[in-house]
This record gives C-alpha cells, structure tokens and sequence, in this order.
C-alpha cells in the first residue's frame, strides 16, 4: 500500500501557510491555514474537504514541496467527501480502466513519445519536423487506456483509484524498453515525476516535459524560425502546477518564436483554472461560480490585447477553445504554435 510523503513538521515551521492563503477559491486567512492544514494532516475533518475545487495550485504554492493538495484528495477520500457527485465518480472510475485487453508492447530505445490518452490528437504530431525521429509508444487509440496515468482521478477524490492503477501503467510504458518518455500531455508528467514520488511509487524511466522537448527542438531547428509577431496569453493547466519547475519553457519558446507573452492578472502563478472541474462538481452554485471565472479569465486575455490563446491541455482547450474563440482570440495548441513558427500548416 501506498503512503503519501507528508511532513506535518514542515507545517508547524512554515511560516507562510501558501497552500491555503493563496487559494484563489476560499478567502482563509493564515491563522486559519494552518488549523486547517494540520487538522488534515491529523486525519480530521477541515471546511477545505468541502470547498476545495480541486485546482490543483497549492501543490505549487507550497515551498516545501509538502504535497497539500494530494494530502485534500486523500482526506476527501477517506473521509468520504468526494468533491464529484457519487453517481459521476462511479461511472467516473469505469472510464479510465487500463486493462481491456493487452497492449501491444513493441520494443523501442532511446527517447520515445507517449501520447497517454491522446493518441486521437497523433495527427497533430506525426509529419511535423518538430517530432521527426521521435517513435510513437502507441498509435492504437484503442489502447489508450494501457498509457492512461489516471492522474484525472484527483479531480473524482480517489487516489486509491490511482494507486491501485498506476504501477501497472508504469509497467506497460516500461516495458517498451526506452530510456527516456516524452509525455505529450504534462498530467502524464506530473504524474510520473510528482504524483508517484510523493507516494513512493518507483518509476523506472525519465521523464520529459514536452515544452522542454519543443524547446530543445526548436533550438536545433533555429535557422528555420520565423517570428510570427503575435501577442499571445496562455491558458495554464491544472496539472501544470505539479511540474511548477517546467512553466518558464512556455515563455523561452515565446521568445524564441517570436511572440509577445502579454501580462494579464492571471498569469503565471495567479493562473486561473478553464473551470471544467468546478462545472463537473455540480454544486449549487458550481455553474454560476464557473461562468463567473471563465468569464474573468476570458475579460484579462481581452484587456491584455491577446491574439492566440495558447493551450497546454486537450481538455482546457475542449472546455474553453469556444468561448476563447467567440470572445476573436484564436485557441491554438503550444505544439501547433511552434508548427507555425518553423513554416508547417495546421488544420
Ligand atoms: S503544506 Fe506547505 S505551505 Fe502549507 S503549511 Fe505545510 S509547508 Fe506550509
Ligand atoms: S486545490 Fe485549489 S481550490 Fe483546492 S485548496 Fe488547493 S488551491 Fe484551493
């Protein structure tokens, strides 16, 4: 079984309490942060349990790398406060089951894509020079669920779901035999580089953040660069708050590329969820709550002048690619952004 790395220690000598002051979803004032982060830490019940909109930032927030937000889902867990209606967490954990059948595992060396679930986006990958020379773990989307990390079961309160899965997950990417993954989502590096240390789970390859990859790759392609002269905003994920140390790739492949990253308010640290997650909890309030957000975050890319809205995440882009784009900014993948840099079409 499992263990998550919490230190209650680091706690009592905090003296921030990051995790909860700079929430952007609960107004909690210090005193109250650390009460409340020590009554979890105890195994006791907390008004977070309730109110958090799993956003995943205070795994960013906390400068001691004390694992708050894994340390909520577990506690909504074992005290049976799911922050998901029941009947969408039941049918939830069906969706996500790896082993339908058995992967195919072709033997493969050196530094290998993962498409994770993805493996329906592969068209934007494949025939593009930014991914020349990089194999492909999987291209059967009928698969996908032998490389999907469930880290989306954060979002359900159900890290035992994760738990349960994830070694053998690990053992299917393992088994293809390359030294280092490209993962093409950042939740499947969070996963593998956050989620499964913090709960000692032994991951036996690297990892690579993709914005790290396409950095690297636009490098080596520099003498085919041209600046597009955009003003971009981009749309920061959940998941990205577990690979806090990989966000600055988004503003060196901005500079490199020849686009204006615009300041907004939410930016960077202060970025806002698409608002998915707070829609799928269905409170009362939670759809009200939700268009309020998107709507403000939506409002700040306007004023900051953005022209493309730049995605990390497939499911931020399924969730706000729309609205971004009735509001005249057009939503564009990080991976297809770079594709127009170096003079490749995307559909
Ligand atoms: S979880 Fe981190 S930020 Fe929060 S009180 Fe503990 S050490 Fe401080
Ligand atoms: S996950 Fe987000 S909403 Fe929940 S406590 Fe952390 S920062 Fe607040």
């Amino acid at each position: 079984m499992y263990e998550l790395k919490f230190d209650p220690d680091l706690c009592m000598a905090c003296d921030t309490q990051d995790c909860l002051v700079k929430c952007q979803h609960m107004d909690i004032d210090q005193e109250t942060a650390r009460t409340e982060i020590l009554k979890l830490a105890d195994g006791e019940d907390s008004f977070v349990l309730r109110d958090c909109v799993t956003c995943y930032a205070c795994e960013e927030y906390c400068p001691n790398g004390n694992h708050p937000f894994y340390l909520i889902v577990k506690m909504q867990e074992e005290l049976g406060m799911l922050p998901l209606p029941d009947p969408l967490v039941k049918s939830g954990v069906q969706v996500g089951i790896p082993f339908r059948g058995e992967p195919v595992i072709d033997e493969m060396e050196g530094t290998v894509l993962n498409m994770g679930v993805f493996s329906p986006l592969l068209g934007r990958v494949e025939g593009s020079k930014l991914f020349e020379g990089l194999p492909v773990i999987s291209h059967d989307s009928r698969k996908m669920f032998h490389y999907f990390c469930q880290l989306m079961y954060l979002h359900y309160g159900k890290t035992s779901v994760i738990n349960e899965r994830l070694d053998g997950i690990i053992q299917t990417l393992a088994s293809h035999g390359a030294k280092e993954i490209v993962h093409f989502h950042d939740e499947c590096y969070g996963t593998y580089t956050s989620y499964a240390p913090a709960f000692g789970i032994e991951v036996p390859f690297k990892s690579i953040h993709l914005f790290e990859f396409l950095y690297n790759r636009l490098l080596e392609l520099k003498d085919e660069i041209r600046p597009l002269g955009y003003k971009v905003v981009y749309q920061r994920p959940c998941s990205s708050r577990l690979s806090s140390d990989k966000h600055p790739f988004v503003a060196k492949i901005f500079d490199l590329i020849g686009v204006e990253y615009m300041d907004r308010e939410y930016k960077d640290e202060n970025a806002m969820c698409c608002g998915a997650t707070i829609l799928g909890q269905k409170k009362e309030g939670s759809r009200v709550y939700c268009a309020e957000i998107q709507k403000k975050n939506i409002d700040d890319m306007k004023k900051a002048g953005g022209q493309i809205c730049v995605f990390n995440c497939p499911a931020c882009m399924q969730t706000l690619g729309m609205p971004v784009s009735k509001a005249g900014i057009m939503p564009l993948f990080m991976s297809d952004l770079c594709r127009l840099a170096i003079g490749e079409k995307v559909g």
